[in-house]
């Protein structure tokens, strides 16, 4: 059984994060979507919530499974047993983070690998925290987010 890991911030999942883990599930048998709880980035939507949210998107899907986080990636790969890493690349500025981030996995540890997906060219420009700056000043988030996140959005902003 072939089992990815999709880790993220996911505050809050966009159509883009969705669209890379429906490509993730054509390629894996299980795609394990790991949500990072950041102490030192302040997210809107607490660990529970976006969890909760990303459950509700893929609510008939047994084989995406949604998890929580904290710490180092690497070591949650080992807890998990599942060695490979799904990113999504939008633009070429995502690079250089994530060809740092990749090595740097890889060299902890060296059976970690890191698979790229590239962003639909409708994503492309697309993330959460702009999703929250639309939202924040009342504009319209549907062809960003599904309708669960657009209610949340609402309620917390
Ligand atoms: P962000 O970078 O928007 O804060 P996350 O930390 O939740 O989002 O990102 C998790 C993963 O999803 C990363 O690999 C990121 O590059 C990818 N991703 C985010 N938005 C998109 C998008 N619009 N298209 C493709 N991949 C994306």
């Amino acid at each position: 059984m072939k089992k990815a890991i999709y880790a993220g911030s996911f505050d809050p999942i966009t159509y883009g994060h969705m669209d890379i883990v429906q490509r993730a599930v054509r390629i894996f048998d299980e795609v394990h979507i790991a949500v990072i709880q950041n102490p030192d980035k302040s997210s809107l939507f607490s660990l529970e919530e976006r969890i909760c949210l990303i459950r509700q998107v893929f609510d008939d899907q047994p084989n995406i499974i949604i998890e929580g986080f904290q710490g180092l990636l690497i070591d949650f790969s080992k807890k998990k047993k599942i060695f490979t890493v799904v990113r999504g690349l939008r633009a070429v500025s995502d690079f250089d983070f994530e060809f740092q981030m990749a090595l740097t996995n890889r060299s902890l540890l060296p059976t970690f690998d890191t698979v790229f997906l590239m962003t639909d060219h409708k994503y492309s420009y697309l993330s959460s925290s702009l999703v929250k700056q639309v939202a924040m000043y009342n504009g319209d988030v549907t062809q960003f987010v599904p309708p669960t996140v657009q209610t949340a959005l609402k309620e917390k902003l």
